[in-house]
């Protein structure tokens, strides 16, 4: 119900948020000797999750019109390294998405959007978590949409879901 919604193919529920970036940066295999580009000023688990999967967050500055990242503070920081871009839709702001995917495409990068606070928010009509090849909400209890604790994955791409959900079972 909650992909149809957000007009995407697939959502695999999770028990955090945190869980759900970790189980989608499991799916993409990132990990030991990748970077992974992230904002500067989010909640702490954009970058915390990074570590858990063993791969290096590199913190970008936000662009101080909306406090999300944007493509020029993130196009110096990517290296040979760099495996993927956490974007966060801050404070259900809206990154300025097209020129970020676009960014990520030339580099052949993965773009995930941890959409944690930013449930049902639109962006030219379309909604948040429907961009990237994969998203992460959190349902936490101070989120805009909660079940106390809760998360989940979404993706167009069922080779990422089939992965999400084979990882998110006790991560066989
Ligand atoms: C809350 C939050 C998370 C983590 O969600 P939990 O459900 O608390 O694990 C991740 N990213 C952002 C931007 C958040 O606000």
């Amino acid at each position: 119900a909650w992909a149809a919604y957000n007009g995407v193919a697939h959502a695999v529920a999770v028990s955090s948020g945190s869980s759900a970036l970790v189980t989608a940066m499991e799916a993409l295999e990132i990990g030991p000797g990748d970077e992974v580009i992230v904002p500067n000023w989010t909640w702490v688990a954009s970058a915390s999750t990074v570590l858990r999967v063993g791969a290096k967050p590199v913190l970008v500055d936000v662009d101080p019109g909306n406090f999300c990242i944007s493509a020029k503070t993130v196009s110096g920081a990517i290296t040979s390294r760099t495996k993927a871009i956490v974007g966060v839709h801050l404070h259900q702001t809206m990154m300025h998405i097209e020129p970020l995917l676009a960014l990520a495409r030339a580099h052949g990068l993965y773009f995930i959007e941890d959409c944690a606070q930013a449930h049902a928010a639109l962006y030219d009509g379309q909604r948040a978590g429907s961009f990237g090849d994969v998203a992460c909400f959190s349902f936490q209890q101070t989120k805009p949409l909660t079940s106390g604790e809760g998360g989940m994955v979404m993706t167009n791409s069922g080779d990422i879901a089939d992965k999400v959900f084979a990882l998110h079972a006790d991560g066989r």
